[in-house]
């Protein structure tokens, strides 16, 4: 063995059973190489003694806009609708390259951080957030957010930038970033550009990333012009599939849940986001009894308004739990699995990432059991992890076979950098308006 060997040993590994024991575990190169009770470390490149902390893969979150993490307390308090119309969208008409570079990066240190590994994220200038994410070590599936209004120019352009974007990144960063289709919604992009975002996708084995059913408006506005509820259009014109992954999917029909599964269409759940817009709340608990694949996502940081998927997790659970008056709904194990095999399986990804097995990618994280909030340690790990920690208990995160932290010190990015470029960016950005 050698320098691109770690051998983490003394963890207690999560694994795909939850049947979890104290094991120690070798990364060579980009891959989890062996699992066993015990490694020899002699050689071994590195080793890392995880003594009460628990090991589980690099958390997945399915939707957000990166580089929004710039806009983070903006605007709050306020409906869907006012806050795009009067306050984010303003802002973003300024943006360029740098700026959403350095929000990316502010996102990727919030993500490390807390444990998040891979994310899939919609958003402009993604060639710049393809960079942030080369530079940060993380994995990701990006997706220009495409809007055309019924605009044939501006479709052809925003589906020019989509696969531009495919052709320059996709596979990029030693195969850590994937390129999806973004069709932003069906009320801000046409069935024209839905049905060729259909077309490409089936063209080039590309995911589609767009948000469905956020809002109630949606609904009417969509039902007003359609005739048809949103899963029931995107059905009628050809869209769905199981590379789509629905970002909120809130207000759905039984119908259109069975359409979903149908089409085993993956969900997003973006449970923080729907409470502070006071957007809904989607029926996850019967989603996942129906055998829908629904992962968690925070969507921007603008509206949530932070990145800490273990936080998601808990509110997810939660907010199952009190809508249906039934605690057994959305338990822990069911919360975990959201966030990681999940996760994986909507961006197509379940072969190379989202468990702990011999020959998956090493996007690990170890949790640090000895801190006050998760103390005495619950029988149950993964009730500690859900209902007990948050995304600062995260004490070691490795993605792709190379640490970004280690004791909760990132070794890759420099993070005070970040936060001045970041409050300088901000700074000019509200000056620009
Ligand atoms: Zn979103």
């Amino acid at each position: 063995m050698s320098d691109n060997t770690i051998l983490i040993k003394n963890a207690i590994i999560l694994n795909p059973n939850f049947d979890n024991k104290k094991q120690s575990l070798l990364i060579k190169d980009d891959s989890i190489a062996e699992i066993a009770d015990e490694i020899d470390e002699s050689g071994v490149g590195k080793v890392i003694d995880a003594e009460g902390k628990i090991l589980l893969p690099g958390l997945i979150n399915t939707h957000t806009h990166l580089s929004m993490t710039l806009f983070r307390g903006l605007a709050d308090d306020l409906s869907l609708d006012t806050w795009l119309n009067d306050h984010i969208w303003p802002m973003e008409a300024n943006l360029n390259g740098e700026y959403c570079y350095i929000g990316a990066l502010l996102g990727a240190v919030e993500l490390i951080k807390s444990g998040t590994t891979t994310f899939s994220d919609m958003y402009f200038y993604m060639e710049d957030v393809a960079r942030a994410i080369e530079d940060a070590g993380i994995r990701a599936v990006l997706s220009y957010g495409m809007i055309d209004f019924g605009d044939a120019e501006r479709r052809e352009n925003e589906l020019n930038e989509n696969l531009t974007l495919f052709k320059n990144c996709n596979g990029m960063a030693d195969g850590r970033i994937k390129v999806f289709l973004g069709p932003h919604s069906p009320y801000t992009a046409s069935e024209e550009l839905l049905v060729r975002t259909r077309e490409l996708a089936d063209e080039y084995g590309m995911g589609i990333h767009i948000h469905v059913s956020e809002t109630q408006k949606e609904i009417d506005d969509v039902s007003a012009e359609k005739g048809l509820r949103p899963f029931e259009y995107l059905e009628k014109i050809g869209l769905l599939g199981p590379d789509v992954v629905a970002a909120h999917s809130v207000w759905l029909s039984d119908d259109e849940i069975d359409i979903i599964k149908k089409h085993d269409v993956k969900v997003s759940h973006n449970p923080c986001s729907n409470m502070k817009l006071a957007s809904g709340v989607a029926p996850v608990s019967k989603l996942i009894e129906n055998g829908v694949c629904v992962s968690i996502g925070t969507d921007g940081a603008s509206s949530n308004n932070n990145l800490d998927l273990i936080e998601e997790l808990k509110t997810a659970s939660l907010l199952q739990k009190v809508t249906t008056l039934d605690p057994k709904v959305l338990s822990s194990d069911e919360a975990i699995e959201m966030a990681t095999i999940k996760g994986a399986e909507a961006l197509g990804w379940d072969s190379e990432i989202g468990s702990i097995e011999v020959g998956k990618k090493a996007d690990i994280i170890l949790i640090d059991t000895n801190a006050a909030n998760m103390t005495p340690d619950s029988s149950n790990i993964t009730s500690n992890i859900i209902y007990s920690a948050n995304g600062s208990n995260v004490d070691t995160t490795i993605c792709n076979g190379k640490v970004l932290m280690e004791n909760k010190k990132l070794t890759v990015l420099d993070e005070d950098e970040i936060y001045a470029k970041a409050r300088q960016a901000i700074k000019e950005l509200k000056e620009a308006i």
